[in-house]
């Protein structure tokens, strides 16, 4: 199975795991590192919106906290009908979050309206005006180490 539909289905699982049966807006996500690992995570909720964190946060945090490299990253919900699925973009915060890992860490992003499908696409793809590249000597996207001064 290719490796990126692997990653899908551990953030299905990880969904269907921690909310068996559930049909609202909760969310999982799964991210591969580079030595082939995968983390998931879950939408951390709180009646306090301000308290509630991205289905990625969780194992963006876990692999930051290995110090290991994030290559790929898919963010799943449930689906309009019970038993499917569709995959979410990374929203701005948690493109911010896998910048750190460079311009090359791909992300699912649904595919076109209806097609329930999706694609893997690098950061650079969905930011191509990363801001960031503003505040280093060359205009590059800033290292791991870069973002972290
Ligand atoms: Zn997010």
């Amino acid at each position: 199975m290719d490796s990126n539909q692997v990653l899908v289905n551990s953030a299905i699982e990880q969904l269907r795991a921690r909310w068996p049966g559930a049909q609202d807006s909760v969310a999982a996500a799964a991210v591969r590192l580079e030595d082939g690992q995968i983390l998931t995570s879950v939408s951390f909720d709180n009646f306090n919106a301000a308290a509630t964190m991205c289905p990625e946060a969780g194992a963006v945090a876990q692999a930051y906290t290995l110090g290991k490299r994030v290559i790929a990253s898919a963010c799943v919900t449930n689906g309009t009908q019970e038993g499917t699925y569709q995959v979410l973009a990374p929203c701005g915060i948690c493109q911010e979050r896998l910048a750190v890992w460079g311009p090359d860490v791909l992300a699912a992003v649904p595919g076109p309206e209806g097609t329930n499908t999706w694609d893997m696409l690098p950061l650079r793809a969905l930011n191509p005006y990363y801001w960031a590249t503003s505040f280093t000597a060359d205009g590059h996207w800033p290292s791991t180490t870069e973002h972290g001064e």
